[in-house]
Formats: C-alpha cells, sequence, structure tokens
C-alpha cells in the first residue's frame, strides 16, 4: 500500500502544478489526470473537481478492465458511458470519474506510461483554435521542445468529448507509435487542449509547460512571418544525441 500511496500523492502533485492560476493551464474544472496503479487499475481525477486544489477523496480508483472494452464499441448512449464510469469503480462510493477516464485508461495501458495530464492551456489553444493547429504537432522549433514533447505531437482533429474522443486518440496514437516506434509525450486536441504523458509526474508536468512555452514562441514568432522550424533531419539528430538522451534521464522523463 505504500507504493499505492506514494503514486497517490505524485498524482495530487502534479495536478496541483498543473491547476496553477499563473500558470493559465487550467480553471475551475478544466483538465484532469491520471496515475497508474498496478495491472488492474489506476486513479483518475473525479468529474467536476479542480486540479489546483485536488484532494485525496477527489480521485476516483478505477478498473483498467472496465473501461478499455468501450473503445471497441461502435456506439453508446452517454447513459451507458456513465453506467460504464460509475461501474468502473473500486470503491462505489467515490465520486464518479471524468469523462475523459477513458482516454486516461487507454494511454496508461501504453508501455512506460505511468502519469497522464491534460489541460486547456491557454497558448497550446490560441493555436488549436487557430487555423494553424496542426503545424504545431508536426514541427519542432527549438532542442529543448524536443528533449521535452518528443519529435512531434499526435495530433487529433476537433471531436465530440467522450468515447468518441476516446477511440480517435487510440486510433491516432497507434499511428504514430507505428511511425516513430515509441509512445507519443504529447497529444494536441484542435479546439480543445493538450495530454502529456510520460513514466513519472516530473516528465508529464516538463512536457506540458514546454508545450506550452512552445506555443508562446510559435504565436510570437509568427507574429514575424514565422515560425523558421527544424527541418526533420536536425529534430531526429536532437533526439538521437547522446548529451540530450543523458539530460532526459537526468530530468526524469
Ligand atoms: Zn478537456
Amino acid at each position: 500500500m505504500q507504493n499505492k500511496d506514494n503514486i497517490l500523492q505524485d498524482l495530487l502533485t502534479l495536478s496541483h502544478e498543473l491547476g496553477r492560476e499563473d500558470r493559465g493551464l487550467a480553471m475551475l474544472g478544466e483538465g484532469n489526470t491520471s496515475a497508474r496503479l498496478g495491472d488492474e487499475t489506476y486513479l483518475v481525477k473525479a468529474s467536476g473537481t479542480c486540479l489546483g486544489t485536488l484532494k485525496e477523496e477527489d480521485v476516483v480508483e478505477c478498473r483498467l478492465s472496465a473501461l478499455l472494452p468501450m473503445l471497441e464499441k461502435d456506439s453508446l448512449t452517454d447513459q451507458q458511458v456513465d453506467d460504464a464510469l460509475l461501474a468502473s469503480r473500486v470503491d462505489p462510493k467515490a465520486k464518479k470519474p471524468s469523462v475523459e477516464a477513458v482516454f486516461h485508461a487507454y494511454l496508461l495501458s501504453l508501455p512506460g506510461i505511468k502519469f497522464v495530464g491534460h489541460t486547456h492551456a491557454t497558448t497550446v489553444n490560441q493555436i488549436l483554435c487557430s487555423p494553424r493547429a496542426q503545424e504545431l504537432a508536426e514541427h519542432r522549433m527549438f532542442p529543448d521542445e524536443i528533449v521535452c514533447c518528443g519529435v512531434a505531437s499526435v495530433f487529433i482533429p476537433n471531436t465530440d468529448p467522450g468515447l468518441k474522443l476516446a477511440q480517435v486518440i487510440r486510433r491516432e496514437t497507434e499511428l504514430f507509435i507505428q511511425k516513430h516506434q515509441c509512445p507519443p509525450r504529447v497529444i494536441l486536441m484542435q479546439n480543445h487542449g493538450i495530454i502529456t504523458l510520460g513514466g513519472s509526474r516530473q516528465s508529464v508536468l516538463a512536457a506540458m509547460l514546454m508545450a506550452e512555452k512552445a506555443a508562446k514562441v510559435f504565436v510570437g514568432a509568427a507574429a514575424l512571418g514565422g515560425p523558421v522550424f527544424l527541418t526533420d533531419a536536425t529534430t531526429a539528430r536532437v533526439a538521437g544525441r547522446p548529451d540530450e538522451v543523458y539530460r532526459q534521464r537526468v530530468l526524469k522523463m
């Protein structure tokens, strides 16, 4: 149980960092977080709770086996999705899991992924609500962006929240893994927000903060006629450099 307590504390810390008002990543009930507990269950933020002030009772333990099969279903009513979310709880007295708990379950089932964070980051959303949204996912502008956010991000066209969104996230993430041979660090959802994922709470926070910084750089560079993106060859070289790999390890990436 010690391990479970540590993971819960890490999840609360990550949530408080993502919910900090000065960072402009999430306000009120925006965003959610999750953490893998073991083979069978994970912790996820309850619906309607606030990241910045998240408490132990705002976190729900859910069974992966109760939610992952939903990804195979063609269509479920909102009521059926709600029922499945409630039935997935280990403690039936716990709060209702976030409607986005299904994509958290999928992402936490990827190899090496232990924490997931989702926010509606202000600057990232400036670009995701613009005609240039896809460019933010496909290109990189500076080396630290590659270290923290990977060589590219998954791009999700505007999709209804809930089960449909979880299914599109799975489809696009599988294509990314086929192409890059590793899970993504960042998923960008058009007209919605950003998901970051990793093996530690530090890597999830670093990818989130760096993606928001990259978005600020993008917006500023766009005002000056840019951005000038790194070439694919440069991006690949930075990703493979031994000093950058060492830096990733030191940063618990
Ligand atoms: Zn959202």
